[in-house]
């Protein structure tokens, strides 16, 4: 079995192979300026399940993923809240961390910040002076798209477009160096030092200033993996222009291909909409929990549907996943009485990625995830296993190491967080009705329901980012 995934540049799916003894992984990380939200990590737990999945088959990997810890948002941010860049960036890439391991995302093997690797940079952009592909104009310097003929190759776009229309959508362009730029559609590789930057720069063979976005993401990817990475991952949002410019940028300076293979992760919507502070349907992986959903189900709702498509997150979505994987431990559970084992046996020898050429049952669910990483597809197969098959008839044994291996990929710990605490479908429901009856300023329709959850031994306990639900001590019917 072998991973095959879309590559957006050529538009087909085919086989992720490696050119050395691994595959390399490019992921464009966070912009550490305050909590990613759960759209965020959609990208990083598809990316997580990439990794797993290789690593299951065998493969070795080299995962990068970059933090991003210097741009307008981080410079202003830290500003605001009168703290160095350094403080205000390590605060927020903390709190990322944090996020991450109540996901169970894999350490990546490398995780840098662009604040580390300027001298990397510096001598990328000096290598496109010096080939003709960048120009200076007011202390700061550009790339010139109209130099590089394949510019626009990944995301189709006619050059022709690209210089009429030019970008502001990495939210850097859009102040007074634009119209310095010879074509709107070059983008800038460092920035001129303005009064706003405060003490943040650097010294550059064209002055103070700082590096644009782009030009961090081909740097660390070239420092850390090498000419051509195998592998780069990122939202859909970032194949133009991003990715586009990161293309040229390393394939002026250096020649050669840079990516083999691009993956590009579809959006999260919330409630079919644009996830937006205003709208108030921004949701973080630490204000679900505080809602008392489980890590678990977080992580299964963001992988449960396909990459390549959006998609829709609801509190249904998160409740269903909840269930199906009350369902999923309480199978474990049977399994690991009939085997005699216990679950720390079971972490300890099963859940860790073994090769899989001595799988019997659960064939399908890798199929599945070779092919484009169907992981809807995989997780329908699985339940159907767990549904029809009648663990006395089984190899109960086998059913675990499997199980262990299908565990792995998926990310999902040997213990269920919430094991102990099953809050009922209905129960959640009711909970989401009130909250936004209070969220409408219905007050008295959100009271009557907090009445009724009292009665059948619910507590909702507003917070600081939303509410809570605990069952009720001593409660008796
Ligand atoms: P940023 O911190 O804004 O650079 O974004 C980090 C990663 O999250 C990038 O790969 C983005 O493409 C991705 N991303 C941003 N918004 C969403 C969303 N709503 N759904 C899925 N991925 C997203
Ligand atoms: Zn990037």
């Amino acid at each position: 079995m072998q991973l095959h995934l879309y590559d957006t540049l050529t538009r087909e799916v085919k086989p992720l192979e490696p050119v050395t003894c691994h595959v390399g992984i490019y992921c464009c990380g966070p912009t550490v300026y305050g909590p990613a939200h759960i759209g965020n990590f959609r990208t990083y737990v598809v990316q997580d399940v990439v990794v797993r999945t290789l690593q299951a088959l065998g493969t070795k990997t080299r995962y990068v993923r970059n933090l991003t810890d210097v741009d307008d948002k981080t410079i202003r941010g830290a500003q605001q809240a009168k703290q160095s860049l350094q403080a205000f960036t390590s605060h927020w890439t903390d709190v990322f961390e944090e996020d991450c391991r109540q996901l169970n995302l894999l350490q990546p093997d490398v995780e840098p910040r662009a604040t580390e690797t300027i001298q990397a940079q510096l001598d990328l952009i000096g290598q496109l002076m010096q080939k003709g592909y960048a120009y200076v104009s007011k202390g700061s310097v550009y790339f010139r798209i109209s130099s590089f003929k394949h510019y626009g190759k990944l995301s189709r776009l006619d050059q022709r477009c690209c210089q009429t229309q030019g970008t502001n959508s990495a939210g850097e362009l859009n102040d007074a160096d634009e119209y310095e730029r010879e074509s709107i559609g070059d983008f800038v590789l460092w920035k001129n030092r303005k009064p706003e930057d405060g003490d943040v720069y650097w010294e550059s063979p064209w002055g103070q200033g700082r590096p644009g976005w782009h030009i961090e993401c081909s740097a660390m990817s070239r420092l850390y993996l090498g000419a051509t990475v195998d592998l780069h991952v990122g939202g859909v949002d970032l194949c133009f222009p991003h990715h586009e410019n990161e293309i040229a940028q390393s394939e002026a300076a250096y020649g050669g291909t840079f990516a083999r293979h691009w993956m590009h992760i579809a959006h999260l919507k919330v409630d079919g909409e644009k996830m937006s502070k205003s709208l108030g349907n921004l949701h973080t992986v630490a204000s679900l929990l505080q809602k008392n959903y489980s890590r678990e189900a977080i992580r299964y709702a963001l992988m449960a549907g396909h990459y390549r498509h959006p998609l829709n997150f609801t509190f249904d979505l998160l409740n269903a996943s909840q269930s199906a994987l009350q369902k999923l431990y309480q199978y474990l559970s049977r399994l690991l009485a009939t085997a005699q084992l216990t679950v720390e046996t079971f972490e300890q020898e099963y859940l860790l990625a073994s090769t899989l050429d001595k799988v019997k049952y659960l064939q399908g669910f890798f199929e599945s995830l070779c092919d484009d990483l169907n992981v809807p597809k995989a997780l329908g197969q699985l339940f159907t296993f767990v549904n029809d098959s009648n663990i006395q008839s089984l190899d109960a044994k086998q059913i675990l190491y499997e199980l262990g291996i299908c565990m792995f990929v998926l990310g999902l710990p040997a213990h269920f967080s919430t094991d102990n605490v099953v809050i009922p479908l209905p129960v959640r429901r009711m909970t989401e009705q009130r909250w936004q009856a209070k969220q409408a300023g219905n007050y008295q329709e959100a009271d009557d329901i907090r009445h009724i959850l009292l009665k059948e031994g619910w507590q909702v306990l507003d917070t600081q980012d939303g509410y809570k639900v605990v069952p009720l001590k001593n409660y008796k019917k």
